[in-house]
């Protein structure tokens, strides 16, 4: 079995592209601004973590996003409105990005590596439109549509086995890392969507699903689920062990730590899910 890692945006990245959107209203110059922010941000960290033949071919690309998101929102202006569609395309390059630098990074160790453009994999329904609020309770109600979903995966792992030779792995010793955009998903018209803010934790589970993962470990900037915010209650402490609903009340009731719909695909199949520090 293959290892995947599904990234979320790099720190306050989805922030500074939702910036451009906004920006793009009024002042366009503006929003070119924070764009090339962000990119410089986003070259700056590929490359510190690979050589520049490694660098090249994604930094082009990234360039690329770039002058695709300035012309979607060159017409803001005009319309004086924001169509949905255009913030759930622009902030998920955040993501399309964070899992190409990760590749970078995976190519200079020498481990079997591809990335996974979640856009051309998991289709899903919303109920609602907007990318929704940060640590917000309302997630838009949005559906992965798994039979479509699974086919795409499958052909999306038939065709990676072939071009990197997963097939010739020995999987006693190693298996290959996959890099998946979190957040990121398409609609069944084949448009660009997003899960709502925070949905990488939803993406982690329902890649689990897909793949039948035995576990599903969230690395987050906490030592877990607290019985409290421990910024507001100096009392509170990490829950060792919790049940799904209970961990989905927790998030339903505003607890940052995870996304209210992420355990929905691990109680369908049993997937344990841990809640790691990253900086511990
Ligand atoms: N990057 C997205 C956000 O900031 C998704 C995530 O972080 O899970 O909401
Ligand atoms: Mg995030």
């Amino acid at each position: 079995m293959p290892t995947m890692a599904v990234v979320s945006a790099m720190g306050g990245m989805t922030d500074l592209l939702i910036k451009v959107v906004d920006a793009a209203l009024d002042d366009f110059d503006l929003a070119a601004t924070y764009l090339d922010d962000a990119v410089e941000r986003q070259l700056a960290t590929l490359q510190e973590l690979a050589p520049p033949d490694v660098v090249a071919p994604i930094a082009a690309r990234i360039r690329d996003d770039a002058a695709d998101v300035l012309s979607v929102v060159r017409s803001l202006r005009m319309i004086k409105t924001v169509p949905a569609v255009t913030m759930e395309v622009v902030t998920g390059f955040g993501e399309i990005w964070s899992a190409q630098t990760l590749l970078a990074y995976l190519r200079t160790t020498g481990v079997a590596c591809d990335w996974v453009d979640a856009r051309q994999v998991l289709v899903v329904k919303s109920e609602s439109e907007g990318l929704g609020e940060k640590g917000s309770a309302a997630t838009g109600g949005v559906r992965p549509l798994w039979e479509e979903t699974t086919r795409r995966m499958s052909g999306w792992w038939d065709a990676a086995s072939e071009r990197n030779g997963f097939g010739e792995i020995d999987y006693a010793a190693s298996s290959p890392i996959l890099v998946v955009t979190g957040f990121v998903a398409v609609t069944e018209q084949g448009a660009p969507t997003t899960l709502k803010r925070s949905g990488s934790d939803f993406s982690a589970t329902i890649f689990a699903k897909l793949m039948a993962a035995s576990r599903v470990t969230m690395w987050k900037n906490t030592d877990g689920v607290y019985t409290a915010d421990p910024r507001r209650v100096p009392e509170a402490f990490p829950i060792a062990s919790l049940k799904y609903d209970e961990a989905m009340e927790l998030a339903y009731f505003g607890a940052q730590v995870l996304h209210p719909s992420a355990m929905l695909p691990c109680i369908d199949a049993s997937i344990p899910v841990y809640v790691r520090n990253i900086f511990n």
